[in-house]
C-alpha cells in the first residue's frame, strides 16, 4: 500500500519537485516500506523522535525536520540532519550555525514564511526573512547555509484561500531570490495541496498522511 500510493504521487509530479515523505508517529516498518519503494528523503516534526529513528534505521536516509524548532534541541539532530525546514528567528539561526560548527558541518535550513493568518502560529513576515539574511551575511554566520523557504496553507476546504496564499508565497519567494540567489527551495504543500503547492511554484512537498495513511 505505501509502496504503491508513493509512486503514485511520484508519477504525478515533475522530476525536479522533490518528495519528503512525512512519517511523523509512523513506526520503522512502515518507514522501511517505503525506503524499500526508494524514498530517501523523510520528514519528521519532532526533533528526538528523529534522532531515535535515525539512529535505527538505514543511514542514507535523508532526515527533513519540517515542524517547529525548539532551538534547546537542535544538537540531537545537528549530527545529522540534511534539511530544516521550520526556523523562525534569528536565535534559532545562530544555535543552528554553533551547533553545525562543532558538528564541522553547514547546515542547510529554510527559512518559514506565515502566510496564513489565523491557522498557523509559526512563521516570518517576508520583511522579517529579508532581515534574518542580512543578518546571517553581517554576522558571517558559516556554518549555516539558508536555501530557501517553506510555509503552511491554511487548514481549510476553501481551497480558494489555499490558492491565494500559495500564489502569494510564490511572489515573495521570487523577490526574495532576487536579492538572495542562494534560496533555491520553495517547499510548500501537504496532502490536501501539494497539487495546487507545485502549480504555483513548489518544488518540495511534504507528503504524511496520503502515503503512510491517517494518523491516530
Ligand atoms: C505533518 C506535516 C506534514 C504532512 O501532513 P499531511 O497532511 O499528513 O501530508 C507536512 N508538513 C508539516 C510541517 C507537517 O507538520
Amino acid at each position: 500500500m505505501i509502496e504503491k500510493r508513493i509512486k503514485e504521487i511520484r508519477d504525478s509530479i515533475n522530476k525536479n519537485v522533490e518528495l519528503v515523505a512525512v512519517s511523523k508517529t509512523k513506526s520503522n516498518k512502515e518507514i522501511l516500506e517505503a525506503y524499500n519503494a526508494g524514498q530517501k528523503v523523510f520528514g519528521e516534526n519532532k526533533i528526538q523522535e528523529m534522532t531515535e529513528k535515525h539512529e535505527e534505521l538505514p543511514k542514507d536516509i535523508q532526515w527533513h525536520m519540517v515542524g517547529h524548532v525548539q532551538s534547546n534541541k537542535i544538537k540531537y539532530m545537528a549530527p545529522y540532519v540534511d534539511l530544516v525546514h521550520g526556523i523562525d528567528s534569528l536565535k534559532s539561526v545562530k544555535i543552528l550555525n554553533k551547533e553545525a560548527k562543532k558538528n564541522n558541518r553547514i547546515i542547510k535550513c529554510l527559512l518559514q514564511l506565515k502566510i496564513s493568518e489565523e491557522f498557523t502560529k509559526f512563521g516570518l513576515s517576508e520583511k522579517e526573512i529579508e532581515s534574518i539574511l542580512n543578518s546571517i551575511n553581517i554576522l558571517g554566520l558559516k556554518n549555516i547555509s539558508v536555501v530557501g523557504i517553506m510555509t503552511i496553507g491554511s487548514f481549510t476546504n476553501n481551497m480558494s484561500i489555499v490558492v491565494k496564499e500559495f500564489d502569494k508565497t510564490k511572489k515573495i519567494f521570487d523577490n526574495l531570490k532576487s536579492t538572495f540567489p542562494s534560496l533555491k527551495i520553495l517547499s510548500m504543500g501537504m496532502s490536501n495541496d501539494y497539487k495546487i503547492a507545485i502549480k504555483h511554484g513548489s518544488n518540495m512537498i511534504r507528503v504524511g498522511s496520503l502515503i503512510f495513511g491517517k494518523r491516530i
